[in-house]
């Protein structure tokens, strides 16, 4: 364990909201699906990263995606790298490759820059203890602000507080917000006014809260950057008490939601549906309607997943077709909401803030 005295960290302010500790019940009251939404829809949350080990035609692969889009009526969707994605010596090639994907179709594919070059990098420099020097000579603040000034992406991310082994082998990612050389990015792209996406998962799945130290950090991210434009991905993986708090805590806090994971895969995270029938809970159905303007969906798709974590065979590959019964759990989610609601989670607020017409 690092020590806590530390001079490259600050000190974490308490959480800006009351926070409610307790897990909530996995078998309360959920909204039955009787319909599908039916409209368009935008995911502003997906991966694609090089497949390493298929054999397959990479460009065949990039149609594939643009298709499964088509064909599941998704007018526009962003990729991005995924937090561990930076362990992999390949994470470049897959930045190249996914800047080639957006190029077959510019109208249906945008990207978030920064992941694969930042997150892994902050993690290891957190536990590696290195300097602001060591950043400044990463240029990696320098090759942020090309890359956000370049116009060319729609926002930065995934970054992350703590990514955990949640399933398989999956790899722990943690740098705490309170790291200033992390807060020194987030500065820069808030001041950018670019939109963050960040991953910070408050309790771990052996149960242990660490509320305090990412509900802080959230807030201390607000203090330093009153104006920051967050995306707080996967509904905060915290219950809807804390979400609708934090939702009017932070009026600049957008979430977005996804429907896929199992309980187990994701325990101590608060699904959003019960499992396996995969209905949304009526305490989000309710908060989702009373607060519309600030849900997106974000499929969290994996397209190309076994080419990165092609060493770890149990974390399973994401073959294109899954992509269509994840949108299909997603329109069932959507069709519980009132029609202003479905329609505005759907795609009216991704198309608002990353200004697309
Ligand atoms: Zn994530």
């Amino acid at each position: 364990m690092i020590s806590s005295k530390r001079l490259d960290i600050v000190v974490i302010p308490p959480p800006g909201f009351k926070v409610e500790h307790r897990r909530f019940d996995p078998s309360r009251p959920a909204r039955s699906h009787d319909k599908e939404y039916r409209g368009v829809i935008l995911d502003t949350h997906g991966h694609f990263c090089l497949p390493q080990e298929r054999k397959i035609d990479e460009s065949t692969f990039k149609e594939e995606i643009i298709e499964v889009l088509r064909e599941c009526d998704v007018e526009l969707a962003i990729f991005m790298p995924t937090p561990n994605e930076g362990r992999s010596p390949n994470h470049e090639e897959s930045a190249r490759q996914r800047r080639m994907l957006r190029n077959l179709d510019k109208n249906k594919i945008k990207l978030f820059c920064g992941g694969n070059y930042i997150t892994y990098w902050l993690h290891c420099a957190y536990y590696n203890g290195h300097s602001e020097e060591e950043l400044e000579n990463s240029k990696i603040l320098t090759r942020l602000s090309k890359d956000i000034d370049s116009g060319d992406y729609a926002g930065v991310g995934e970054m992350c507080i703590n990514h955990f082994t949640k399933h398989g082998k999956q790899p722990v990612i943690q740098c705490p917000p309170n790291f200033k050389l992390f807060l020194k990015v987030v500065d820069l792209i808030a001041r950018k006014g670019m939109w963050l996406d960040l991953h910070a998962e408050p309790v771990d799945p052996t149960g242990i809260s660490h509320e305090k130290q990412v509900f802080g950090g959230i807030e201390l991210l607000f203090q330093r950057n009153p104006n920051l434009k967050l995306i707080y991905s996967h509904t905060a993986m915290t219950n809807p008490t804390n979400v609708r708090r934090i939702l009017c805590r932070y009026p600049n806090v957008m979430m977005n939601f996804k429907v896929t994971t199992s309980h187990y895969r994701w325990r101590n995270l608060e699904p959003i549906i019960n499992d396996p029938e995969k209905e949304l809970y009526e305490d989000w159905a309710q908060l989702f309607e009373e607060m519309p303007e600030r849900f997106m969906v974000g499929t969290d798709a994996k397209f190309g997943w076994e080419g990165l974590w092609a060493k770890v065979k149990e974390l399973g590959a994401f073959p294109v077709s899954r992509y269509k019964e994840w949108v299909k759990a997603t329109r069932y989610v959507l069709g519980t909401l009132n029609p202003r609601a479905a329609k505005m989670i759907a795609y009216e607020n991704a198309k608002k803030i990353f200004r697309i017409d």
